[in-house]
């Protein structure tokens, strides 16, 4: 094992942010896109406030938390750094209230209509407005979260009466399959909903933002179209725990 000390450690992360960067124009050029289409988002769970703001100093401010302990917990210590926050965990209604009691910005799961009206309810309370993104569950996984592709328009028009959300996008986490295709369709068919929805001109849905690909399939996830990629394990490197312990229904904590 290599020992780093923190100073080592921190200018990997730049140099890995550095190789995403690489990575994210080489899969604009090789789809004909534009660099500045694809925003960065960090995810930052289980690493700590120290390793974030290397990122943050580096100009990289957009990140997010799956887990309500880990927001709290790194709150104070990134507060005065400019950042913006999105939500990209599951999310248990009895939740709503402390997550909106951190800077989140936008919640990228939601992924069910009882979730919403609690939202609303709670944004209405508080005066406040929320950006949310519409979770799908592409891969047809059971144990995933998110809204069943069959039921998204249906989800994304009765959401868009609720005047605190604002619907800003989708979601999702491509199928955990080494087959690129496999990945592939469910980042398709992300694509093929949004078009759908934007072809409906539902009133206050805004629908620009494509949020999918993370450390192994951003390539493809840009070849189809994605707007943001959620890159953790390439900057910060691996985690303690398992996705399951994030994604799965069956390890709801
Ligand atoms: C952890 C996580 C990511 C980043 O995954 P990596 O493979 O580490 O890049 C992206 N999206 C969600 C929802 C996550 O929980």
């Amino acid at each position: 094992m290599t020992w780093y000390n923190d100073k080592d450690m921190n200018q990997d992360i730049v140099k890995n942010i550095d190789s995403v960067q690489r990575r994210i124009v080489k899969a604009c050029a090789a789809s004909g896109r534009n660099p500045d289409e694809v925003k960065l988002l960090l995810a930052t769970k289980t690493v700590p406030v120290a390793r974030i703001k290397v990122a943050l100093e580096a100009g990289y401010t957009l990140i997010a938390e799956n887990k309500i302990q880990e927001l709290k917990e790194k709150f104070e210590g990134l507060k005065e750094l400019l950042h913006v926050n999105h939500f990209i965990g599951h999310l248990q209604s009895n939740k709503i209230k402390e997550v909106l009691k951190y800077d989140v910005t936008c919640i990228q799961s939601l992924d069910r209509y009882d979730l919403a009206e609690k939202l609303h309810h709670r944004l209405l309370l508080e005066g406040r407005q929320m950006e949310v993104f519409i979770q799908v569950n592409t891969s047809y996984e059971e144990s995933k979260y998110g809204v069943s592709p069959n039921d998204v328009l249906a989800l994304v028009e009765k959401v868009s009466k609720l005047n605190t959300i604002r619907i800003k996008g989708l979601m999702t986490i491509g199928m955990l399959s080494n087959k690129a295709e496999k990945v592939r369709k469910c980042f398709r068919l992300l694509k093929e909903i949004q078009q759908k929805i934007i072809s409906n001109n539902f009133d206050h849905v805004n629908m620009h933002e494509l949020s999918m690909g993370m450390s192994g399939d951003m390539e493809i996830a840009i070849e189809e179209g994605a707007t943001m990629i959620r890159i953790g394990t390439a900057i910060f490197g691996n985690r303690p725990t398992p996705d399951s312990f994030y994604w799965d229904e069956n390890n709801r904590v």
